[in-house]
C-alpha cells in the first residue's frame, strides 16, 4: 500500500491500494498488452492501478448514497464501479499532477490483465482458492480502476514480501471448502462451480475457504458486501453454465 499525502483523497474513499507505473518502465508483456488494447497511448506517461481493501469503500459508498449523492452512472450498471470511477475521476481532475486521463477499467472493451498488474505491483501472491492474497488485507481486496494518465505522480516500487501460504501449516482454507475444490493438487474449478450451482448451495453468496483464511481477517467484507459481490459472481456463473449447456 502507498499512502502518499496527495492521494489521501482516494484512501479516504476506500481506494487504499495504489500503484503508479511509468509507461516507459513497464515489463514488455504489459507494454504489449497496452499497445494491443489501446493502439495509441501517445500523450500518456503513466498507468495507475487502484484497489479497495476491506470495508472502507463499501462504507464510503453507503455514506454517499445516504447523503443522496447517489453513486452516479459513470461506470455503467455496477454501483461499485460507478462509485469508484466517480471518486477517481474527481481526484484526477483536481490533481495538479495530472493533465489528462483515460479509463481502461472498469470498461467492457478491454480485458485488462489486472492480476498481472497487481503481481507487478507486489500486491498479492496466489492462494489455493484462486483469489490473490495480500499480507495486510488477506484476500479482502479487489481491483477497482486502471487509468492511463498524462501525469507526474511518483512511481511506486513493487512491494516484496513472502507468501503467507508458505508458512500456513494447517491450511484451513482447504478443510473449509465443502466441495473439496481447494486442494494441495490445485484448485478444482469445476467442483467449485458445480457446488455453487447446487440448489440452496451454501456457497451461493460466500466462499467458506476464503472466510476460513486467517490472513487479514479483520478486513473481512461485511455481510452486505459479501452478498453483493458473490451474488454478482453467482449470476455470471449461472449465465456461463447456461451457455455451456447450450453449446454442449
Ligand atoms: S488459509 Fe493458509 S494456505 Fe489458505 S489462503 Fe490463507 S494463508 Fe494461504
Ligand atoms: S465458493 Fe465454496 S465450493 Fe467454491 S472454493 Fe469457495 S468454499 Fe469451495
Amino acid at each position: 500500500m502507498h499512502f502518499f499525502d496527495d492521494r489521501k483523497d482516494l484512501a479516504s474513499q476506500g481506494l487504499t491500494l495504489q500503484a503508479v507505473f511509468d509507461l516507459s518502465a513497464m515489463p514488455d508483456a504489459l507494454k504489449t498488452w497496452l499497445q494491443g488494447a489501446v493502439k495509441d497511448a501517445s500523450g500518456y506517461t503513466q498507468l495507475i492501478l487502484l484497489g479497495h481493501g476491506g470495508t472502507a469503500l463499501w462504507q464510503a459508498m453507503e455514506a454517499a448514497g445516504a447523503r443522496g449523492n447517489v453513486w452516479g452512472n459513470a461506470g455503467g450498471d455496477d454501483p461499485v464501479d460507478s462509485f469508484s470511477r466517480k471518486v477517481v475521476t474527481r481526484y484526477l481532475e483536481e490533481s495538479p499532477h495530472c493533465r489528462g486521463h483515460r479509463f481502461l477499467f472498469p470498461l467492457e472493451d478491454y480485458a485488462a490483465p489486472l492480476m498481472a498488474l497487481g503481481a507487478h505491483a507486489g500486491w498479492h501472491h496466489p492462494s489455493p482458492f484462486m483469489v490473490g492474497i495480500n499480507k495486510a488485507w488477506g484476500s479482502w481486496f479487489a481491483y477497482r480502476a486502471l487509468v492511463l494518465t498524462d501525469s507526474d505522480f511518483t512511481a511506486t516500487k513493487p512491494e516484496v514480501w513472502g507468501s503467507p501460504c508458505v508458512s500456513c501449516a494447517d491450511k484451513p482454507c482447504m478443510g473449509a471448502c465443502p466441495a473439496g475444490a481447494v486442494a494441495h493438487a490445485g484448485f478444482r474449478a469445476e467442483s467449485c462451480f458445480a457446488h455453487r450451482l447446487t440448489p440452496a448451495s451454501s456457497c451461493a453468496e460466500t466462499c467458506h475457504a476464503r472466510t476460513a483464511c486467517p490472513v487479514g481477517a479483520a478486513h473481512r467484507y461485511s455481510e452486505a458486501q459479501m452478498r453483493y459481490h458473490y451474488g454478482r459472481s453467482f449470476e455470471s456463473l449461472k449465465v456461463y453454465a447456461q451457455d455451456q449447456a447450450k453449446t454442449g
